[in-house]
């Protein structure tokens, strides 16, 4: 049984098999081991006084099994009158380890929902127990050192607006979120979450073309290197590419407006991931819409610019690039030139520090994924600590590769 074997030993059981369930009620053989405090940790031969817990255990067959369990106080010089240390028990909640490890495996691959419903417990247990579980798994592990960090930002709708979020660019985890993208945003991390020597470690930063976390790193991460990544520069080409889209449909009447219609997904995707199908609708919008056609190859051309690994050759293509918008009063995309010359040293930069690209994209998609599918995410700790694990166990991440 369960708690049985060489420490425990079941002193009285009863079933009951209308209500499928099974109690027990054990006591744990002390030989001549120690009690321990469970806030110091000192040892004691003799107990203060003891009593009696009942906590759900993992369900033995089809019955719900509780056991009781003889917990013993310990009188400590320090911490004074003091429940002793019980690995099986983590916490003051009536349940023990294995079954809020059980609850929190199986919050993994399923929303809490379900994780409920399978255990037969309230939504909100099933969270907290999941919490407490991804709460002694990061106690446990070691944070290996940030030298390069992702920064980006998430709408989470209307009226809580913007989540940024802070990720590790070599382990593909995300480290820290805050509310809001202003400066200060970003402050709050470097000073409540890094010393001064590690904020001198961070050599690398992938951001969006944001100005108030440029400032930010600029001030705390002096050695940092801001790279624009090839995805914060993406979003704003597909950003384009929707204006030009938004408008064309606007200028146009009649049947070109109910064939633009629709087309925003399709407009979005990199041709290589579109079935054959779906090139040959791309295909008959273009032929009759040249402007979009135009939009829609230089957004794909200007992926290409993270092929180049030499500065020379990056510039020379970006260059070239921004010469065929010449003539084409494609405005959205004049005003995309305009912000990469702006922020020319940030783009050039990433020939001259290598980075993991995908990274932050692959972070953002894993968050995405978790706020669509639990509504339980009021508490940002519990979303960090959530997506953290994603990261470790690379559950969803394979996903997110294939679909970039
Ligand atoms: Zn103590």
């Amino acid at each position: 049984m369960y708690f049985s074997g060489p420490a425990t030993r079941v002193y009285q059981h009863q079933i009951d098999e209308r209500k499928k369930i099974l109690e027990l009620w054990v006591r744990r053989k002390r030989g001549n081991r120690k009690l321990e405090c469970s806030g110091c940790g000192r040892k004691f031969a003799e107990a203060y006084d003891a009593s009696e817990r009942a906590v759900q255990d993992l369900p033995w067959s089809t019955l719900k099994t509780t056991v009781h369990i003889e917990i013993y106080r310990v009188k400590c010089r320090q911490c004074g009158v003091k429940i002793e240390k019980v690995p099986l028990l983590p916490g003051k909640a009536p349940f023990s380890k294995r079954f809020e490890d059980a609850v929190g495996q199986a919050c993994e691959s399923a929303s809490a929902r379900q994780v409920a419903r399978q255990f037969g417990l309230p939504e909100s247990t099933v969270r907290a127990i999941d919490r407490r579980f991804l709460e002694r798994w990061a106690a446990r592990r070691r944070k290996p050192a940030l030298r390069q960090m992702g920064v980006d930002e998430i709408h989470l709708g209307k009226q809580r607006k913007f989540l940024t979020v802070v990720c590790n660019l070599e382990t593909a985890e995300p480290l820290w979120f805050g509310r809001e993208r202003k400066k200060e945003t970003l402050d709050g991390f470097f000073q409540g979450e890094l010393s001064a020597r590690q904020r001198r470690g961070i050599e690398a930063a992938c951001v969006d073309m944001w100005e108030p976390y440029r400032l930010s790193l600029e001030q705390w991460a002096p050695n940092c290197r801001i790279v624009y990544d090839k995805f914060h520069v993406m979003q704003h080409a597909n950003k384009a590419i929707d204006e030009v889209r938004r408008a064309e449909f606007f200028r146009k009447g009649g049947p070109m407006r109910s064939l633009v219609k629709g087309k925003r997904w399709l407009l979005l995707s990199r041709w290589v991931n579109l079935t054959v199908g779906k090139r040959r609708e791309l295909n008959q919008l273009f032929a009759l819409n040249r402007k979009l056609f135009k939009a829609y190859l230089l957004k794909e051309s200007l992926d290409r610019l993270w092929t180049y690994h030499y500065e020379g050759a990056m510039l020379n293509y970006l260059q070239r690039w921004i010469d065929q918008l010449r003539w084409q009063r494609l405005e959205p995309f004049q005003k995309l030139a305009l912000m990469l010359l702006d922020h020319l040293d940030g783009i050039l930069n990433y020939c001259r520090t290598k980075v993991r690209l995908g990274v932050v994209e692959a972070v953002n998609g894993n968050i995405k994924t978790l706020l669509r599918r639990g509504r339980g995410y009021k508490n940002l700790r519990y979303l960090l600590l959530k997506a953290q694990r994603m990261a470790a166990t690379q559950t969803e991440f394979v996903v997110f590769q294939k679909a970039a």
